[in-house]
């Protein structure tokens, strides 16, 4: 047999156990890239397609080969590759027929939840984003009533829900928890959770396909959206176009649309005034920073969920050691755990704060670059690097400048002479008056502040 014709067969054999969409989704220009003394290496297109696969068909793929080729399987890896240049090869199998194995029964409720998505479109909702798992705390306790309500009364109570807050505050465990809940009370639902720049992907590639009318099919028929950080549709007009009717479309139709972002609407650059607008016609939330209490019982929740026990007099110094964000917080904990467990030892306050001394916010500061700030600053205003180290005094382009000026003195500790060097080759004078002109406004300008804040939690918390 040739590793097309098993592959083939393998194909066959899960295509009966599994639904047809899903099936589609996932195994879509899959193939056997080799296969030699019982190891098989499968090419997958994309991590994504690999991730899934080895969680949920693993064995299934191992048990179809044996039974196919009739050939003890060691070892099944994957390889992002293109199918394209997989070459044929013959493998001598026994000649055994191979029977197909019989269907399975149907999907339980947790593989429904994570196919349901999936069948249009391969993002998953994550199981574990629930309400019951989400810690409420003063900072977000508005936002998760509010998500709660939604879930309880779709297109009615509040359309659109728009979340929003910094960097691991929960957001998108909140969206998907309304997703969740949604699929809970009704399993047939369509809810269609995606991130904004695979909305935008989607879109270019049914514009490049010849798609377009799918595309609006496949959005517009759904019974909730659920869209993950909408401030980078801003600046791609054909994108906020399409979502523009999208909205209105699903919104006439009383079908909920929920929303998360890193910044209210209002202070999304670059977002047409009339999305805006749309945005601000249900409820705008959003999710702070937990403080010391939230942080320490976010800690005792996750420790449960592991299975791992932490005293209390941990727990708080971890609380007081990590301030930023929950995602980090969940990050901490995880080493702590993974470290002990390695060790087998129990965790001592000198084991525990070592370990903490990577999350130390100065330290992150030290690795990142001046070209990172830079990109990052660019990024969160939607303006290209060369025009911000350009000549131009346009305030779109000169507010940018002066913070990242004020950036690169402050947390990068840059000469002023490098700092205008780095921008287009400016004069010294130019970056101290920058850095003095934000450092005055910082302390009376809330926006300013916020932003600020934003923008460093993009460069050093994901640094870390
Ligand atoms: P965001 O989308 O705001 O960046 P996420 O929703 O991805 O943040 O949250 C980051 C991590 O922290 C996730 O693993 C999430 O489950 C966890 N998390 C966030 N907020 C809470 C909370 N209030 N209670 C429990 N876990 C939380
Ligand atoms: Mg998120």
């Amino acid at each position: 047999m040739t590793n097309n014709e098993i592959w083939q067969a393998v194909l066959s054999e899960l295509e009966l156990a599994i639904s047809k969409a899903n099936f589609n989704t996932w195994f879509k220009n899959t193939g056997i890239v080799s296969f030699q003394e019982g190891q098989v290496i499968i090419c997958v297109p994309n991590t994504f397609n690999q991730a899934w696969i080895e969680k949920k068909h693993h064995h299934q793929i191992i048990q179809s080969l044996e039974r196919i080729t009739a050939l003890p399987i060691r070892r099944l890896e994957y390889k992002i590759e293109n199918i394209k240049n997989v070459v044929e090869q013959t493998i001598n199998t026994l000649p055994t027929p191979h029977t197909p194995i019989e269907a399975e029964k149907p999907p339980s409720y947790a593989q429904q939840i994570s196919q349901q998505p999936s069948q249009t479109h391969g993002f998953t909702i994550n199981p574990k984003y629930s309400f019951d798992s989400f810690v409420v705390g003063k900072g977000s306790e508005l936002a998760f009533t509010a998500a709660k309500a939604v879930a309880d009364r779709p297109g009615e109570a509040y359309n659109p829900l728009f979340i929003y807050g910094g960097v691991g505050l929960g957001k998108t465990h909140l969206l998907q928890a309304v997703g969740n809940e949604l699929l809970r009370k009704n399993p047939q639902a369509n809810i269609l959770y995606v991130s904004a720049e695979k909305f935008t992907n989607d879109f270019i590639t049914s514009l490049r396909s010849g798609g377009a009318r799918d595309f609006q099919n496949r959005y517009r028929t759904i019974d909730a959206l659920l869209i993950d950080d909408i401030q980078f549709i801003a600046g791609k007009d054909a994108s906020q176009e399409s979502f523009f009717h999208t909205f209105n479309e699903l919104h006439q139709a009383n079908k909920q649309v929920i929303l998360t972002s890193d910044r209210p609407p209002k202070a999304i650059p670059a977002l047409e005034d009339r999305l805006k607008s749309r945005f601000e016609w249900g409820m705008i939330v959003d999710v702070s920073a937990p403080d010391f209490e939230t942080r320490v019982a976010i800690l005792g929740k996750k420790c449960q969920e592991k299975n791992f026990v932490l005293d209390d007099k941990t727990l708080n110094t971890v609380a007081t050691i990590v301030q930023s964000n929950i995602r980090e917080l969940e990050g901490a904990l995880n080493k702590i755990i993974a470290y002990h467990q390695l060790k087998n030892m129990a965790p001592t306050a000198e084991s525990v704060k070592s370990i903490l001394s990577s999350f130390d916010s100065t330290s992150a500061r030290r690795s990142v670059t001046s070209q990172q700030t830079i990109e990052t600053v660019c990024t969160f205003f939607n303006v290209s690097t060369e025009n911000v180290c350009g000549k131009s005094r346009e305030k779109k382009l000169s507010y940018p400048r002066q913070i990242i000026m004020y950036l690169l003195r402050n947390d990068l500790k840059m000469s002023f002479p490098s700092i205008g060097d780095e921008l287009g080759g400016r004069d010294h004078t130019t970056a101290m008056h920058a850095n003095e002109k934000i450092t005055k406004e910082v302390d009376n300008d809330l926006k300013l502040k916020q932003e600020l804040e934003l923008i460093r939690q993009r460069l050093y918390i994901n640094n870390i």
